[in-house]
């Protein structure tokens, strides 16, 4: 129960109200630099993350509304979106990694390299774990964001330990050395050829964006480096497999730029498997399953060797997310955080606590409410019922507005499908309501990307200030701030050598060189520093002149 160094004080007995329920430990009201919470004249905001989300909070919040304390266990931000990029060289892992202390500095942040592990929601504390010597303590907040991300859906697979995940940039490292060690493995005379198989098998589950990009990646460097710089290896003892539990692989894109990528992947003998169940992951195998359509009851079973495999199958809720949602009531049952439209947390009475990112969901946007009003909108003549054309160009106009999550996709692609029997009929408005109106209760809305993250950290940023500023004299958070709105800005993904993508305003990229310089332009531009853009722009033209690094280290 001592309290280490001046920075630390010991709860006073103020702080343990519930008999029991609140732990002695050390208190941070004061940091080593003395600067912040001393005079305690600002409201103390704190911050747990440090991703896209929290990122963005910092870029908005004005310097002096509060004191600023931000945890998070990685001290640098990383840039997703490159991330499969750095798995295979074609990007050095550095050029997606900016330190937070530099972001943070920007609000005179405290940035503390600790791991949150639970919040005292009646004191008004967060417990933070020191990851060295493993001591627990307290950090107060008057307001605080919990943008802790996500993690690995697992769907109760086992043997997913045999597998890797591409989240952070210590995935990205182990994938690279894995890679290019099963390279060197299969070159070497002592392999039989159907080791040499096994090792040149790599296996992807889940036909996602991040799943289609590592594959694509993973393509790249075999037919541009492999040819030339392993000659024992035979191109044709290697295989790239996509898993995909759904009928395409980019099942929330446009369906014309799932099977423009289908398509170039049967080209380019990248094996895509729909409508797949991946079963068990074995040390050396993939067992999966595919749905039969004759027979549902009994899939097709197989097995497949591997040499390395890819989880990337959704996101699940973090430990420290899924113990929130244990404590509070309104949270229970629920997969991400429950926010209400300003993203405050539910079930905190007060508003103090916030939830942005992967980690948090908004709680019924009306999605549903705002499609059916434009598919209202879309019968002209106002019968009721809609023609197959109008059909068409409204479920269009939605993709382009809303980013819509698989459940509505689905929903939308079955009435499609159902209703493209029949083009010569109509489609009646109650029929579509009845579809429709299930969807309304469920919460999951946005999806959980980078786009998102970043909007509504920017929003959170901007309404704290205001927020602060408007407690100053005295006016409350309701009447300074507006809810949250999301604008879909549209959707990119890297195939291999070009891009596909759609933008909101109806335009669709669908390969071609200049959508891999587009590609490249986008994110080049979404960078949080000039040192990142400098360096992402050397590692392009480094690869372009001399190849990739294929040192395994
Ligand atoms: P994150 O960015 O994941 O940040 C969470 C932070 O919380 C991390 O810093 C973590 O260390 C920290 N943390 C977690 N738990 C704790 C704790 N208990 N205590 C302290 N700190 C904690 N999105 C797009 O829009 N476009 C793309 O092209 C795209 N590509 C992607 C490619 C890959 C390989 C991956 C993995 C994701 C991609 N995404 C993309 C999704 C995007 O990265 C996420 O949606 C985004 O990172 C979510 O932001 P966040 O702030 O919620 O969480």
């Amino acid at each position: 129960n001592s309290a280490k160094g001046a920075h630390l004080e010991v709860p006073s007995e103020a702080f343990h109200p519930k008999k029991g329920g609140y732990k002695h430990l050390p208190v941070v009201t004061r940091y080593l630099d003395n600067s912040i919470h001393e005079k305690e004249t600002k409201p103390k905001l704190v911050v747990i993350g440090s991703g896209w989300g929290a990122v963005s909070i910092l870029d908005k919040l004005e310097k002096d509304d509060y004191d600023v304390v931000l945890i998070s266990d990685t001290n640098y931000f990383l840039f997703t979106p490159l991330l499969p990029s750095a798995t295979v060289g074609t990007l050095e892992m550095r050029s997606l990694l900016e330190p937070i202390r530099k972001i943070a500095a920007r609000v005179h942040a405290h940035y503390l390299q600790a791991r949150a592990m639970d919040v005292d929601f009646e004191s008004k504390m967060v417990e933070v774990q020191d990851p060295h010597s493993g001591e627990n303590f307290y950090v107060p907040y008057d307001k605080l964001v919990i943008a802790v991300g996500a993690t690995s859906m697992t769907h109760g697979v086992e043997g997913l330990e045999n597998t890797c995940q591409l989240k952070t940039i210590n995935d990205a490292i182990k994938i690279r050395r894995v890679v290019l060690e099963n390279l060197e493995k299969a070159s070497l005379p002592t392999t039989s050829c159907e080791e040499r198989k096994r090792l040149l098998s790599f296996v992807v589950c889940g036909g996602g964006p991040t799943g289609v990009e590592f594959a694509a990646e993973l393509f790249d460097i075999l037919n541009e480096d492999l040819v030339k710089w392993f000659p024992k290896v035979l191109r044709e003892d290697i295989s790239v497999t996509i898993i995909q539990s759904r009928d395409h692989i980019l099942n929330t894109f446009d369906s014309s730029i799932s099977a423009y990528a289908e398509k170039k992947f049967e080209r380019e003998n990248l094996n895509v498997v729909v409508n797949a169940r991946v079963e068990r992951i074995n040390e050396n195998t993939v067992a999966y399953s595919i749905k039969n359509k004759a027979d549902s009851e009994n899939p097709t079973r197989h097995e497949i060797p591997y040499g390395f495999c890819l989880w990337s199958t959704g996101i699940s809720m973090t430990p420290f997310a899924e113990n929130i949602s244990q404590k509070l009531e309104a949270q229970k049952h629920s997969r991400a955080l429950i926010t209400d439209g300003n993203l405050r947390l539910k079930g905190i009475p007060d508003g103090s606590v916030y939830a942005i990112g992967d980690c948090a969901t908004i709680e019924n946007p009306k999605l549903t409410a705002h499609i059916m009003d434009i598919l209202q909108e879309a019968d002209k003549n106002n019968d009721g019922s809609l023609t197959y054309d109008e059909f068409k160009a409204a479920i269009q106009y939605i993709r382009r507005k809303f980013p819509l999550t698989s459940n509505h996709i689905s929903k939308l692609s079955d009435l499609f499908v159902k209703y493209d029997f029949d083009k010569s009929g109509t489609l009646e408005m109650d029929e579509l309501r009845v579809m429709l109106n299930d969807l309304d209760k469920k919460t999951t809305n946005l999806p959980a990307t980078a786009q998102v993250a970043n909007q509504q950290g920017k929003y959170l940023g901007k309404s704290l200030s205001k927020i602060a500023k408007a407690s100053k004299v005295g006016t409350s958070s309701e009447q300074v701030v507006e809810p949250f709105s999301y604008h879909h800005l549209g959707t990119l993904a890297y195939i291999g050598n070009t891009a596909v993508g759609e933008f909101n305003w109806g335009f669709k990229m669908i390969g071609g060189l200049w959508a891999l310089y587009l590609w490249r332009s986008v994110y080049w531009s979404e960078q949080v520093s000039l040192r990142t853009r400098v360096n992402l722009s050397i590692d392009w033209t480094k690869r372009a002149i001399w190849g990739r690094d294929l040192s395994a280290i």
